[in-house]
């Protein structure tokens, strides 16, 4: 069953137009469904379209099984489609443990079982339970949207860049952190570390200029010419 089912999506910003003809699926039984391309060639865009925030302009888009141009975006979540941005997003002023209780809105009733979970995760957010969002590191603060995002008890999880940003060390732990968060949650992983967003993915996707130039299986893109004379040479 797909869990995602994207087709023929045109999207503009105003007169400009961003994504062409875009066309994609994640199914059930997929751990990790990347997306990868340059800086600029509508990443963001695609997920902003998925989780109900943009409105294409043509084309057919289901997550969870509706569609949703039809859902606003609150009713996605409940669904099950959560989206770990690139900002982040968390309330500065907040301490961890509040902001853990805002991504929980839509699971009140589990809040304590899925915070120990969280804390189990991410030792670190545990120790720092009351400290402001905006005083951790920029780890921390991956590690606390990760985690605000899992508090909804996803069925997807969609990341965007996860490692931007973050001092390479910082970046390894957050892709082994999604490795393992995928053993039970489907991931999508925008990203532009393209050789490990690949390495992990059963299923990737590249897209430039707002098109899908290339899919396959992870290993089968990592060994594509697009892919190897576009972004793993040094
Ligand atoms: P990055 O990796 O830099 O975030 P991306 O692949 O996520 O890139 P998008 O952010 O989706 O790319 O941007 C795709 C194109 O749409 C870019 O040319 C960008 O300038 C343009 N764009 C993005 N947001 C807007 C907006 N709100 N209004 C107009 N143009 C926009």
């Amino acid at each position: 069953m797909s869990l995602i089912d994207v087709d023929g999506l045109d999207v503009h910003y105003g007169e400009l137009q961003v994504l062409w003809d875009v066309s994609l699926e994640v199914r059930e039984d997929d751990s990790v469904v990347s997306i990868v391309g340059p800086n600029g060639a509508g990443k963001t865009t695609l997920l902003k379209t998925l989780s109900g925030i943009l409105t294409p302009t043509n084309g057919r888009v289901e997550v969870l099984g509706q569609d949703v141009t039809e859902a606003p975006s609150d009713d996605i979540v409940e669904r099950g489609f959560v989206q770990v941005s690139e900002e982040r997003n968390l309330f500065g002023d907040l301490s961890v443990e509040k902001n853990l209780r805002m991504g929980s809105f839509t699971k009140r009733e589990a809040f304590e079982e899925n915070r120990d979970m969280v804390f189990e995760m991410f030792p670190v957010l545990e120790e720092r339970r009351d400290q402001k969002a905006r005083t951790l590191s920029g780890g921390e603060q991956q590690m606390l949207a990760i985690g605000r995002g899992l508090m909804a008890e996803p069925k997807v999880l969609a990341f965007d860049e996860p490692s931007n940003a973050l001092a390479p060390q910082l970046a390894e732990q957050v892709f082994e952190t999604i490795e393992e968060i995928s053993d039970d949650v489907t991931v999508v992983l925008i990203e532009q570390h393209v050789d490990r967003a690949l390495g992990l993915a059963d299923r990737g996707y590249l897209l430039e200029n707002g098109r899908i130039q290339t899919e396959g299986t992870g290993e089968e893109l990592l060994h594509s010419d697009a892919i190897k004379e576009g972004y793993l040479r040094g």
